[in-house]
């Protein structure tokens, strides 16, 4: 068996931070062997600073580690970040400098032009902007790389094989995303019960922005961004974990409802040919069911790497409408991170 590649958490105490735990216990490449939080955890073993809350037992490896502060030098050989914005920007370029690979979930680096906002079923050529970064930022080993914002992921993932297959225009994406995506303690219940929040702070813009780049083409001068028009509304509802968006496309050519729907079942990639362990064997499933998905019901599909869409139907105003849902700390967070690392590893960037 090949020697795992040794991992460190920062945020670890978080509601992502917790997942990265849950989904890194017995995996096949990782594990787990530093945490960091803020100075609140920091010095307490992890049994002690974290309130798991996750349904399954928090793994012993991780209950013993002892909590550091989130600065190098860490005993690990790349890093997964799921710190707050404000304070991934520093702490994820001092880790880079210092010479570790900085896998990120948080939004700080996302939109830099040499920083790659990877997909690895969409656009593994963006990892090119490693060399670039590291020639604009001097870094010498370490390097950065992020995953988009957890509704932009569902969605660009939705969108990737209708842009393959026949061009996408514009899309027009009125999310409900889950409480869990606020972190934790997150929004006060207070606010939401009985009630859905009409405004989740920058998210609309991130939608907006990081799609256009996702699904933008690698060039000798960067990413060119998609040639499309994406409009975003996001609302926050009374859900525990699962992101749900309704969408609205128009297409460059005319599709029939069979092709488009094929376009979306067939999809398959890169980490799906290499068998990759986080991707799943499907990474959209449609459904033909008329009230599906649902989040309760849906959000675990592909171990909650898949994105479930349904209710597909021409649109009397753009060409087709249909819903999406996908897991936001899972798919849209660490499991997305993890998936990046796997095809980091897989391209030689992990060493
Ligand atoms: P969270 O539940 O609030 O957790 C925040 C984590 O950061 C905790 O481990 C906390 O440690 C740590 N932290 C806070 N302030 C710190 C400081 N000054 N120094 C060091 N550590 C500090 O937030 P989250 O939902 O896990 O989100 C984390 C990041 O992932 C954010 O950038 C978020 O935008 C991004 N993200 C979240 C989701 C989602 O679905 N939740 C999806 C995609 C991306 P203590 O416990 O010690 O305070």
């Amino acid at each position: 068996m090949s020697k795992k590649f040794r991992v460190g958490i920062l945020g670890a105490t978080g509601t992502v931070g917790q997942r990265f735990i849950e989904l890194l216990e017995g995996h096949p490449q990782f594990e787990v062997t530093a945490l960091a939080a803020s100075d609140r955890s920091q010095g307490k073993p992890y049994s002690e600073a974290c309130a798991w809350r996750l349904p399954c037992e928090m793994p012993a490896r991780a209950r013993a580690l002892v909590v550091s502060a989130p600065q190098p030098p860490l005993a690990c050989d790349l890093i997964f970040s799921s710190l707050p914005g404000e304070m991934a920007h520093e702490t994820e370029d001092a880790f880079a400098r210092a010479g570790y690979p900085v896998i990120s979930n948080s939004s700080a680096f996302r939109m830099d032009e040499d920083v790659p906002l990877l997909i690895p079923e969409i656009n593994h050529e963006h990892l090119a902007l490693i060399e670039t970064q590291r020639r604009t930022r001097g870094y010498e080993r370490g390097y950065i790389v992020t995953n988009p914002n957890c509704s932009t992921i569902m969605i660009a993932l939705a969108l990737a094989p209708l842009q393959a297959r026949f061009g996408v225009e514009s899309c027009v994406a009125t999310t409900m995303q889950a409480l869990s995506g606020a972190g934790y303690p997150g929004v006060a219940s207070l606010d939401v019960v009985d009630n859905l929040l009409p405004y989740i702070g920058g998210e609309e813009e991130k939608i907006e922005s990081e799609t256009l780049k996702i699904l933008g083409r690698m060039t000798d001068g960067g990413v060119k961004r998609a040639d499309m028009r994406v409009s975003a509304q996001c609302q926050r509802v009374n859900v525990s974990d699962g992101h749900f968006g309704a969408l609205r496309v128009k297409l460059a050519r005319a599709a029939g409802l069979e092709e488009f729907t094929d376009a979306l079942a067939s999809f398959s990639a890169l980490p799906q040919e290499l068998r990759l362990h986080s991707a799943p064997a499907r990474p959209v499933i449609v459904r033909d069911e008329p009230d599906r998905p649902q989040p309760r019901l849906d959000r675990d599909a592909g171990r909650g790497m898949s994105v479930s869409v349904g209710r597909i139907r021409p649109d009397a105003v753009l060409d087709y409408r249909f819903i999406a849902l996908s897991h936001n700390t899972v798919r849209g967070a660490a499991g997305a991170a993890i998936l990046n690392a796997e095809l980091l590893a897989a391209k030689g960037h992990l060493v």
